[in-house]
């Protein structure tokens, strides 16, 4: 093999993770929130009154009171401070969907040269980091570069460690100085509000007093390990985050070994460590399994409010970076690292609920309860079906678009999976509707229950972008390097508007004077009539659902140049304002920042391609066609017949790879300044193709070249040597 691999893989061998070492006896539930300044830290330290009206700030998702933030913050700094914390960061989530904070030091200089340690409640309610640098698709015009962060007091602080200083988190929105959102957590709180306000119509509805409804999010979050001696080997997978070059190895992930295998010891002291410092952060990281490509695995914290799940989840994916480069690993949440390898994605697991009503998409026992839950099912199938297309730009990226739709991820349609037995229910109601009469096969609302809801995972269809699973929807089309806020903004706003169509058809038809039972059988059987087209419970990889779903006219929006448009169509502007989550210039702005994003990705690659194309695989195969030239030269020199079948075997894709990177640059050089829908479309028509033409003419030359000659880490490397 080559020096540069062959070095790799021996400081690979020769590699020792650091022992995870544990206090003996410590158990995982005593350094449970360790970290986190939570209620129950809340509770000891605070003024009683003060601790009460921060609960009722979090119950009613109210601002902060600045009476009680003085208080809050100086109990908050004290509790930091013991934590070893010198400096405090108000942390956000920018619209690249990664994560952003803004540092300060507790201590403050005064006049004569000391410092005083100072954290006041508006350092806590307020903070003002430069929003220059953070994508705002065109708001910024208004707002001169200035933003704001202020606490999302249902998020709690925590305190973060670092060898070099600890630093205490302050989970924020970001806004800017007109009060629009430049971040993902401001919609996320706007949406939940809008969503349990209808959500709390439809309980009274049914008879409830009812308390804030909340949506709950489960993220699985999966990704790859690779030893760090290759990735740094790989400067595609050091700047883009994929591999823009590789065969695939003969070895490949059909070989179902890896899934639910056994865990490699050296990821195992991964996972234990990173285990435990989500622990001490108050994250419920609770499953880890293999997933099914070689190196792949998942993680699943438990459900949470979906604002918290959101921030959890942010802060999962820093502590997996930071503590796979301590084990000598890089962890990649790219959605498709690998090509020809299956793709990583990031489940969104969700439901809506409260205290005193629980899970309201869990199947009741009794027939009123029955009815409840058959109205918020159907709820999510008009939500679904109306805003499909909303759904899928809200998981729009030029790395998604890689995996959806690949035949191991959902389709860019948007169709919902409910079971046999769940579609069969609606299948009757919506007869039963005409006559409620007890036909055979009919179910009469108010009067039956529901046959019991397997929730047995053979039963589970996993081609499908948007499954109910017993007790919540899984909506599996968000990619693993994607912040689920995007997705769960979406899912909670298009919830609101169903809901509200169902409060007020079932308002309406009681007040005039409708039975209430015959009211929801109405209202079902209107719902599955006009919008049960969205019910799919096939094979959502055939080709023949491609075809199907045109007929039923649901959208297939294949790219992220055709999903973003949705955002800024009059539907979705509507919508999203009449809810209170966005007005039309966010809407715009985010479409924008959604463009811009695209081409940048796209741009980074392309030029990666071609440097990596011209300057390390071009010259590795012209060397090598040099070899056999000298070698049939040689030959026929000293009057040996040459064979010159494999100068020509390797000559012609040497050929190719020339044509493909003088077409790749053109294109690059053609590409528009501008960060414009055009631009975007020359991206994906014009410079993505020109980038696989590259590809393939490389990947037949490392079929070909001797190998010694070859200085990227193969895939059968990257995948297998963990
Ligand atoms: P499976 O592999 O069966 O899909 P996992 O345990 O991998 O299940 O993950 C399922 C995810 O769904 C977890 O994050 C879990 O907390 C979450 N979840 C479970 N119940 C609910 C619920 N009612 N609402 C939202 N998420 C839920
Ligand atoms: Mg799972």
């Amino acid at each position: 093999a080559n020096k540069v691999r062959l070095q790799a893989m021996s400081d690979v061998e020769a590699y020792t993770p650091p022992a995870v070492t544990f206090d003996p006896g410590e158990e995982p539930g005593e350094i449970f929130g360790d970290n986190v300044f939570s209620l129950t830290v809340m509770q000891k330290r605070l003024p009683k009154s003060v601790y009460k009206s921060v609960v009722a700030t979090i119950e009613k998702s109210a601002p902060l009171d600045p009476l009680v933030a003085d208080a809050v913050a100086s109990a908050m700094k004290d509790w930091a401070m013991e934590k070893g914390a010198t400096h405090y960061a108000h942390v956000f989530y920018p619209l690249t969907g990664l994560t952003a904070e803004k540092h300060d030091s507790f201590l403050d200089p005064v006049g004569d040269g000391t410092a005083i340690a100072e954290f006041a409640g508006k350092t806590l309610i307020q903070g003002e980091p430069d929003a220059s640098s953070f994508p705002n698709g065109g708001l910024r015009a208004t707002f001169e570069a200035r933003g704001y962060t202020g606490w999302d007091i249902q998020s709690p602080a925590y305190v973060l460690e670092n060898p070099n200083g600890n630093t205490l988190c302050i989970p924020t929105i970001f806004i800017s100085m007109t009060g629009e959102a430049l971040d993902h957590k401001t919609p996320l709180l706007r949406s939940q509000q809008a969503m349990s306000v209808h959500a709390e119509r439809v309980l009274t509805l049914f008879g409830h007093t009812p308390e804030k409804v909340v949506s709950y999010c489960g993220p699985e979050q999966e990704y790859f390990l690779v030893d760090r001696h290759f990735f740094v080997a790989r400067p595609d997978l050091l700047n883009a985050g994929r591999t823009l070059f590789g065969a695939k190895p003969p070895k490949g992930q059909e070989f179902d070994d890896h899934y639910f295998g056994a865990i490699p010891e050296r990821v195992l002291g991964f996972m234990m460590d990173t285990e435990r410092e989500l622990f001490k952060l108050g994250i419920p990281a609770k499953t880890r399994h293999n997933e099914v490509a070689p190196g792949q695995f998942e993680v699943a914290p438990m459900f949470e409010r979906s604002n918290l799940a959101s921030d959890h989840q942010q802060l999962l994916m820093t502590t997996f970076r930071s503590i796979a480069k301590k084990h000598g690993m890089e962890c990649l949440f790219h959605e498709k690292p690998f090509a020809g390898v299956n793709g990583s994605g990031k489940h969104v697991n969700f439901s809506i609920g409260n205290g005193p009503q629980g899970n309201l998409l869990l199947p009741g026992d009794t027939p009123h309860e029955n009815a409840q839950f058959l109205v918020f099912c159907a709820a999510v199938i008009r939500a679904v079906h109306k805003y499909g297309g909303l759904l899928r730009a809200s998981v729009a990226s030029a790395s998604n678009d890689h995996r959806l739709g690949a035949n191991e991820a959902p389709p860019a349609i948007i169709s919902i999976f409910l079971g046999d037995q769940l579609a069969d229910v609606f299948d009757q109601v919506a007869k039963g509707g005409a006559t409620r009469s007890k036909e055979k096969g009919t179910l009469i609302i108010g009067v039956d229950t529901l046959p019991d809801l397997s929730k047995d995972p053979g039963d589970r269809n996993r081609t499908s972008p948007f499954a109910f699973t017993g007790n919540r929807f899984e909506f599996r089309a968000p990619g693993s390097l994607q912040t689920v806020a995007a997705p769960m903004v979406v899912i909670n706003t298009i919830m609101a508007e169903a809901l509200d169509f169902c409060a007020t058809t079932l308002e309406e038809a009681v007040a005039a004077g409708t039975d209430f039972d015959e009211a929801v059988q109405s209202l079902l059987t209107t719902i599955i009539a006009d919008h049960g087209a969205v019910i799919f419970n096939g094979n959502g990889y055939s080709d023949e659902w491609q075809v199907e779903a045109e007929q039923r006219g649901l959208k297939n929006l294949r790219t992220t140049v055709d999903a973003l448009p949705e955002l800024i169509s009059e539907e979705a502007i509507e919508l999203f304002s009449t809810y209170a989550v966005f007005n039309e210039r966010e809407m715009h702005s985010r479409y924008e920042v959604g463009l811009e994003q695209y081409i940048l990705t796209v741009g980074v690659e392309a030029n990666l391609t071609l440097e990596m194309g011209t300057t390390i695989i071009l010259p590795a195969a012209m060397r090598y066609q040099t070899e056999l030239a000298a070698n049939v030269a040689a030959l026929t020199a000293a009057g040996v017949e040459a064979d010159t079948s494999l100068l020509t075997t390797v000559s012609a894709p040497i050929a190719d790879l020339r044509a493909a990177l003088a077409e790749l640059g053109e294109a690059i050089a053609k590409e528009h300044e501008d960060e414009s829908l055009a631009t975007a479309t020359f991206s994906r028509d014009v410079v993505l193709p020109a980038m696989a033409a590259v590809r393939e003419a490389a990947d037949t030359l490392e079929g070909l070249v001797a190998d010694d000659l070859w200085s990227l880490p193969t895939y059968q490397e990257m995948l297998y040597v963990l």
